[in-house]
């Protein structure tokens, strides 16, 4: 009797037309997200079974599948033979041998010499006549064991459906760039667009030598973090240093965070475009901050010309966008202390309603263009 992994998937299913396409694509992605653990995926009856793994690399496997997006749930079942007592003897070990249980049955197999009724009921007594603590409630069990009869001869017996992460296969909704910050907020927001099916690859502004190191590795955290999920292995980050120091230099230094914005979603459009992303993805929401306003909004759009800006979060309150970081395992990375480049130079009254002839008269002191050209002369490619 050996274990296998039985994964069912959900919405993709509503893609009749494209489903082969899909199917591929989720197939493509488990793949890579087991990557060097010794495994056998296959497809089977709508849905995927795998074998040929090793009992000690379950739980990292299962680890692994559940940040796969378009898996519904996973069970972790014993393979036998579809005869009644090498199904109970799976059954034993699926059950825990006291409070209340039923069985369910599914019959894959439709020449099976019982109905799935009678499969239930008799395998039921033969699971009450080895576990003299258990209780039969149909209802309200503690506990179901699940019986499948397959084509071939053999049962799968499983007593957990563990949940995955629903969504669409990363690669199925084109590919878009991500502002990521140190904060909260931007890896939730990359999370929730992969989970469309997007390919979220990520750009990091960093003001070094003010910020540090430390700064750095933070956001390789995240970005590692967030790659479990979106199979990108990484992460081009981009000095906006010089363009810091422009701005502080020249201009008010209420707009400091406007000017600064425009010049990263600048680059940042033009780094997507480079690289073939459809859009750019931010981690804002509206009045949270003082440059999140819809005026703030504004001031970005106005200068990204091609590209859609996706923000996720903008009806999120932060309580909401927090318990999201703590699911997807960024939150507590997300809080260590290290500036973030936005909090250099940060002026104490920002404009909150800042004004596009302003804004404009301001940038009329830079060298938008030379700074941009600047900047990208110090992209790097960081490998996660
Ligand atoms: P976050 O928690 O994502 O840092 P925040 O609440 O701190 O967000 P802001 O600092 O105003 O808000 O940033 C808003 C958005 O702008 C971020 O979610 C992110 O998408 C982008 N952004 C901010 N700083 C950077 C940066 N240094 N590099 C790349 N993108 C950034
Ligand atoms: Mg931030």
């Amino acid at each position: 009797m050996k274990k296998v992994i039985i994964i069912r998937y959900a919405e993709l299913f509503l893609k009749k037309k494209n489903r082969g396409y899909f199917e591929r694509i989720f197939f493509e992605n488990m793949e890579k997200a087991l990557g060097e653990i010794p495994h056998v995926l296959h497809k089977n009856c709508g849905r995927y079974l795998i074998d040929g793994f090793a009992e000690e690399d379950i739980d990292e496997m299962i680890e692994r599948l559940k940040k796969v997006f378009g898996l519904h749930t996973l069970s972790v079942a014993y393979e036998t033979a579809s005869d009644l007592n090498s199904i109970l003897e799976a059954a034993l070990l699926v059950c825990d041998d006291e409070g209340t249980f039923k069985v369910a049955s599914h019959r894959g197999d439709k020449r099976y010499p019982m109905t799935s009724v009678e499969i239930s009921r008799t395998l039921g007594g033969m699971i009450l006549s080895k576990y003299h603590h258990l209780k039969v409630d149909v209802h309200t069990p503690d506990q179901t064991v699940y019986v499948d009869i397959r084509e071939g001869g053999t049962a799968l017996v499983f007593g957990k459906f563990i949940d995955g992460a629903n969504g669409m296969p990363v690669g199925t909704a084109g590919k878009g760039l991500l502002l990521i910050s140190g904060g909260i907020d931007s890896p939730v927001a990359g999370h929730m667009i992969a989970k469309r099916g997007m390919r979220v690859e990520c750009l990091h502004f960093h003001s070094y030598p003010y910020t540090n190191e430390q700064a750095k590795e933070k956001v390789v955290e995240l970005a590692s973090t967030l790659s479990a999920y979106t199979g990108v292995k990484k992460l081009f980050t981009v000095s906006v240093t010089h363009i810091q120091e422009e701005i502080h230099e020249k201009c008010k230094p209420e707009l400091m965070i406007t000017l600064l914005r425009r010049f990263m979603f600048r680059i940042a459009e033009r780094h997507a475009l480079r690289i073939d992303a459809q859009c750019l993805i931010t981690g804002e929401s509206l009045s949270q901050v003082a440059s999140q306003t819809i005026e703030g909004m504004t001031s970005s759009n106005s200068v990204v010309e091609k590209l859609p800006i996706l923000r996720p979060l903008v009806g999120f309150d932060k309580n909401e966008i927090i318990d999201r970081a703590v699911k997807i395992g960024t939150y507590e990375t997300s809080i260590l202390p290290y500036e973030d480049c936005c909090t250099v130079f940060l002026p104490d009254f920002p404009a909150i309603r800042p004004k596009l002839r302003d804004i404009l008269a301001e940038e009329s002191k830079l060298d938008v263009e030379g700074l941009i050209q600047e900047a990208f002369s110090t992209l790097e490619k960081i490998e996660l």
